[in-house]
């Protein structure tokens, strides 16, 4: 870190930009969360009409916190070029194409802005505000509706040349396998993504209807109801389907796991999002895998956890991303000013 916290307590906004809300906090140099909120993000509308509301949300926060507001850090659920501050593109945003979200937030605010992908972000904040954070190799998989990673490597962020780096939802762990979203076939996201989830059930539960008699019950009687959450309602009242489908979710999660483990000898896997959060015991399945199938170098005193913060993880992230860059910033935004 380039401040001293100690002396020079900075105090910023983080914000988490994703495809079904939007989550806002400002943040404390120590890492507390004194303001937050979260809302809907409307996905369906322009993204002009996303950021202008969400400017207006930061404004009133920044005139409702007892501080002055150095900066601001936020995650975006998509593709995002770090240097200019533009969101290339968004499976989960689908009107937001080239926007130069950094420039429309920083004219609008006056203060100095920085933008990355959800992922990154997140796991910035998982390093930079965890209880462990006395090392400097983490990998942090998010299993939601997609699979989602970031990377910090010997204390950085790993970017890549365009900041695309992490996406190890999109690895292929079945040659030919199932359709991904990305267009790819096989894809890690394509076996445990939640909707990938949800088309294995309604699969399975439409072979055998006796088999997916819970199932379908749970989704009120409509094959198309069944969701990830069905999967893990029915998993907590021992349906056999769903505890079949989990244990296969794990095996697919541990096989991804084990190519992250190889490829980036993390210190820490971390895992979280709203798959493991329904399923909490697919940790345990990816651990054991872990354990048994990667290079033994890459698992020694390696850990397997799950990610802190809930839902004020991206809040943090934010926060995290927004002091690591406010020195930088802080010129920038001068240079903006005269
Ligand atoms: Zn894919």
């Amino acid at each position: 870190m380039h401040h001293d916290p100690q002396t020079h307590p900075f105090h910023v906004i983080g914000v988490d930009i994703g495809g079904g809300k939007i989550a806002l906090g400002a943040v404390s140099s120590a890492g507390e969360v004194t303001a937050s909120q979260q809302y809907p993000t409307g996905p369906e509308r322009p993204a002009e009409a996303v950021i202008d509301d969400l400017t207006a949300r930061i404004r009133k926060m920044t005139e409702e916190v007892p501080f002055e507001v150095d900066g601001l850090g936020v995650g975006v659920c998509g593709q995002v070029v770090m240097s200019s501050g533009v969101v290339r593109q968004s499976p989960n945003l689908p009107n937001w194409d080239d926007v130069p979200l950094r420039q429309r937030l920083e004219a609008a605010l006056g203060l100095p802005v920085t933008v990355a992908n959800d992922m990154k972000v997140i796991a910035l904040g998982q390093w930079q505000y965890s209880s462990e954070r006395a090392v400097d190799d983490l990998v942090v998989v998010f299993v939601g509706t997609g699979v989602g990673g970031g990377v910090i490597a010997n204390g950085q962020m790993l970017l890549g040349r365009d900041d695309h780096a992490g996406e190890v939802g999109h690895a292929t762990i079945m040659v030919d396998g199932r359709e991904c979203r990305c267009g790819n076939l096989g894809c890690l996201e394509a076996y445990v993504g939640g909707w990938a989830i949800a088309e294995r059930a309604r699969e399975a539960a439409e072979g055998d209807p006796r088999e997916g008699a819970k199932l379908l019950a749970l989704a009120g009687g409509n094959l198309e109801n069944i969701t990830a959450e069905t999967v893990a309602d029915a998993n907590r009242e021992d349906d056999d389907l769903a505890r079949r489908i989990v244990e296969e979710t794990g095996h697919y999660l541990g096989a991804g796991m084990v190519g992250v483990v190889n490829g980036f000898n993390p210190s820490r896997l971390i895992l979280g999002g709203g798959v493991l959060d329904g399923i909490p015991e697919l940790l345990e399945s990816v651990e054991a895998h872990v354990q048994r199938y990667a290079l033994r170098a890459c698992t020694t005193d390696l850990e397997v956890i799950l990610a802190e913060f809930g839902a004020e993880a991206g809040i943090l992230g934010g926060a995290a991303l927004a002091m690591q860059t406010l020195p930088n910033a802080r010129s920038r935004s001068g240079e903006l000013d005269a």
